[in-house]
């Protein structure tokens, strides 16, 4: 027979399991240069009111205390802190409370890398990656795709927005184009639908959406959201359904109309 006392362990340990919430660390306070680089180079940011611009910088701060950002074979900037922690927060400020439980490393390599995580050598072609496996929790962006993201205005691209909008569609347990938390229940057919439409004018060359974009649902669901955060006025006037599915998504209307 067990004894009772290991028993009473496991009990314990199942409780502590049960109970048991990673301790959230306080906000770290944004600089005078930090508010000058999201002034400056984050477009969405601009765009906020005050009080808008008040609660994106809490949620930067909140940020960057719980996460660890951390350049390999790259030399980090304060600008690429920044640019990691407001692509993390654009996609989910709709949400006040949600919380990256799925992530604690961000790791900057120098440019493209190839899927064993090498940076030099052949098939240099990845910008970003949601780790799985033994790299679960961490995601690995390029730093010049990171940079050109917010310094490169005039495209639809944004690497960091990208990876994120990945993290948040995992959020449901699988990364199929639906994030299933944040999409009602009655809206999943006609989304997988139009997404489905929007794939195949990919393919016919008919479309202004990254090519990228055709390789699958996730892939189309990450590129056309950040087509939504970078230009939402020209998504909205070239694909005004794709744009209200989008603002239905992530609880936000970026347009300025
Ligand atoms: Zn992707």
């Amino acid at each position: 027979m067990t004894p009772i006392y290991i028993l009473i362990g496991i009990a314990a340990i199942c409780f502590f399991l049960w109970t048991y919430k990673p301790v959230k660390k306080k906000p770290v306070e944004l600089t005078g240069p930090d508010n000058d680089i999201l002034a400056n180079h984050v477009r969405y940011y601009q765009r906020l009111d005050d009080a808008g611009k008040q609660r994106f910088r809490e949620k930067v701060g909140s940020f960057l205390a719980n996460v660890r950002i951390e350049g390999v074979g790259a030399t980090i900037e304060e600008r690429d802190r920044i640019y990691v922690a407001a692509s993390a927060v654009i996609p989910i400020f709709g949400f006040p409370e949600w919380e990256y439980r799925n992530l604690t490393d961000v790791l900057i390599y120098p440019d493209t890398f190839n899927t064993d995580y090498q940076f030099e050598g052949n098939n240099r072609s990845i910008l970003g990656m949601v780790g799985s496996g033994p790299m679960n929790g961490k995601m690995i962006l390029s730093q010049r795709a990171l940079r050109e993201g917010f310094e490169v205005t005039n495209d639809k691209n944004n690497t960091a927005i990208h990876e994120f909008v990945h993290l948040l569609d995992k959020s449901d347990g699988s990364v199929d184009g639906i994030p299933e938390n944040l999409l009602a229940h009655q809206y999943t057919i006609p989304w997988l639908n139009l997404m489905k439409e929007q794939i195949e004018e990919i393919r016919k060359n008919r479309s202004d959406i990254n090519p990228y974009g055709a390789s699958d649902k996730s892939e189309f669901f990450a590129v056309i959201s950040e087509y939504f955060f970078e230009r939402p006025e020209l998504l909205k006037e070239k694909h005004p359904d794709l744009y209200e599915y989008l603002e239905m998504i992530f609880k936000q209307d970026p347009a300025v109309s």
